[in-house]
């Protein structure tokens, strides 16, 4: 597949063209980095991509309920792992990639039901985006920003990752008659520095060892994708450490499967559309389905116990959403009432957020099933 770029090359199609040039072709992975993360030409660092306006639309930003639930289920596992000197307290309320703020605004609002937890809480923004910083400072003044999670102080941790780990970079490997080799950007045939455009290639070596690939799809057939996140990977154990030392609990929420498998799930998205991934680098919102069970053996190997993960809608329901719908709809007009109604449906309906969204909670070894994950 060749990536036809249409009108004057983006800054970051030169400059991943100049790299190729002089260092060969680039993996899936450092092509998605430079792409989304390039500190001047990124698509985050540039742009708040979120809304109407943008290029998609999250579920915090589909209804104020989402922030509102998941505050809540932080705040009850806050109160669940009460001592006998109370809940942890000071404690760390983490965000992982909060776009315009407005989840833990939400969440914000509805702890404040909840006596002491919210003045004993420190907000940290894990964000590399200044265009969004500003967003969500705007919402959220009292938060302080950090790069990396490894840069928020130790403590009791409890954190939501909302639509973040699918803009982390993934490996993609091919498999072929040699063994799994790894994908590859190159640059396309007949295209320069000056007019560049990619393509896909595959690393003539394949891996030596296939223990590498998840194993959900080490068997699959030639031609197949496997996919690999170490930033992933690498964030999860990170969470579960936190945890594990400290104590507090971690929801992640985004678009993947519940097991490891084989396909090709990179995908990139400009204006509400598909785009290809290698067309307008810096211009359009790459990502990869998350993989949750990989996510799960980090978690476990950093020592937490996780749960589900379970559907979307299937954990909205279970905390409550329909209630808290019902809740808003009595105080709203007529057409309030129906814009409640289609957000409701919007993240819990199967053909929409319900289903390919999933809710992974992690919390300290021998936990008990948490709220929304009774039945997992
Ligand atoms: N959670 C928000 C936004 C999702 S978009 C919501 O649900 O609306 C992804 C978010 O992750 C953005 O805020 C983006 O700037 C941030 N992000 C992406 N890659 C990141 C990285 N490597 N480190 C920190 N933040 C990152």
């Amino acid at each position: 597949m060749t990536a036809q770029s249409s009108g004057a090359p983006t800054p970051l199609a030169l400059h991943i063209a100049r790299l190729i040039e002089e260092t060969g072709p680039i993996t899936v992975s450092q092509f998605m980095g430079i792409a989304l993360g390039h500190p001047d030409h990124g698509y985050y660092m540039t742009r708040d991509p979120l809304g109407a306006k943008g290029d998609f639309i999250t579920a915090p930003e589909v209804s104020q309920m989402f922030g509102e639930l998941v505050g809540l289920w932080l705040a009850d596992n806050w109160m669940r792992q009460r001592t006998d000197t109370g809940s942890p307290s000071p404690f760390h309320l983490i965000e992982l990639g909060p776009g315009r703020g407005t989840l833990m605004a939400d969440a914000l609002r509805a702890m404040k039901s909840v006596p002491g937890m919210t003045d004993t809480a420190q907000i940290h923004f894990v964000e590399t985006s200044p265009a969004l910083r500003a967003e969500q400072e705007a919402r959220v003044p009292d938060a302080t920003w950090h790069d990396r999670l490894a840069d928020v102080p130790a403590g009791p941790t409890f954190l939501i990752a909302n639509e973040f780990f699918d803009a982390l970079p993934v490996r993609q490997f091919v498999k072929t008659a040699q063994g799994w080799c790894e994908r590859h950007v190159a640059l396309a045939e007949g295209a320069s520095t000056d007019a560049p455009r990619f393509a896909f290639a595959l690393s003539p070596v394949p891996l030596k060892d296939e223990s590498t690939i998840p194993q959900g799809a080490r068997g699959a057939a030639e031609g197949s994708i496997a996919e690999l996140s170490p930033a992933s990977t690498a964030i999860a154990q990170e969470i579960a450490t936190r945890i594990t030392g400290h104590g507090g609990a971690a929801l992640i929420i985004d678009y993947g499967h519940a097991r490891s498998a084989a396909g090709d799930t990179l995908q990139a998205i400009r204006g509400h559309g598909f785009t290809d991934p290698l067309e307008n680098p810096g211009e359009a919102d790459i990502t990869a389905h998350v993989d949750f069970e990989m996510i799960a053996t980090a978690a476990q190997a950093g020592g937490c116990a996780t749960f589900g993960p379970v559907e979307q809608g299937r954990f909205l329901a279970e905390i409550g959403i329909q209630a808290r719908a019902e809740a808003l709809a009595r105080k709203a007009s007529p057409s309030q009432a129906r814009d409640i109604e289609t957000a409701l449906d919007r993240l819990t309906a199967p053909k929409q957020m319900g289903s390919l969204f999933k809710v992974l909670g992690l919390l300290p070894a021998g936990a008990e099933p948490p709220a929304g994950f009774t039945g997992s």
